[in-house]
């Protein structure tokens, strides 16, 4: 059954089918563009988004901006979501379960968006997207295909604050996602 937005808003503000929704101020979505062909996916709210209800707020909230405009694409041309949708206490990693119980969320907002590009922003939304085995350390830079999607993975900008070295791998993985719109004629549409 193909859920709609305000379905799945309702179903994400009533839900209790983990124990983070006890901890947080209010469910955080996603916002952006609820049909752009870039979708990005990070891990979880932290104390800015769960006080804002809005997805990367803050200062890696910023950094991603910028990472944004380094390709030239404005944050609201694309989607942006988490993969879990309520704050985990002091910004801890969200357990497996957890992210099970949210995972429904995650790929209707997938289904509805049908995004035909999906960057990861660090290591859990690689476990969620692409398998438990995956380690960002290993798998960012390149390309996978998933129901029709391409798929690629770089650090999450909070990772990218605590360790600025690897801004360089980043800047090279944010290349390789403006090519492969541009591949698939789909980056001048996003351009301001
Ligand atoms: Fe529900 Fe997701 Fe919040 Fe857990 S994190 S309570 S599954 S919305």
């Amino acid at each position: 059954m193909h859920t709609s937005w305000a379905q799945l808003a309702r179903e994400v503000s009533d839900c209790t089918a983990c124990p983070l929704c006890e901890g947080c101020t209010q469910k955080v979505m996603g916002q952006g563009d609820p049909k752009a062909p870039l979708m990005l996916i990070g891990e979880g709210p932290g104390e800015q988004e769960d006080l804002q209800g809005l997805v990367f707020v803050g200062r890696a909230g910023d950094l991603l901006t910028k990472m944004l405009a380094a390709i030239h694409l404005p944050r609201d041309r694309v989607y942006i979501c988490n993969t879990v949708k309520c704050r985990p206490p002091k910004n801890r990693t969200p357990k497996p379960a957890e992210l099970e119980a949210c995972q429904p969320f995650l790929l209707q907002q997938i289904a509805l968006v049908q995004p035909k590009v999906i960057f990861l922003l660090g290591s859990t939304a690689v476990r969620v997207m692409l398998g438990p085995n995956y380690r960002i350390t290993q798998c960012r830079g390149q390309w996978f295909e998933r129901g029709g999607m391409k798929i690629i993975a770089t650090f999450h900008p909070a990772a990218l604050l605590r360790d600025p070295r690897r801004k360089h791998e980043t800047w090279a993985d944010l290349q390789m996602v403006r090519d492969e719109l541009k591949a698939q004629s789909l980056y001048a549409g996003l351009l301001p």
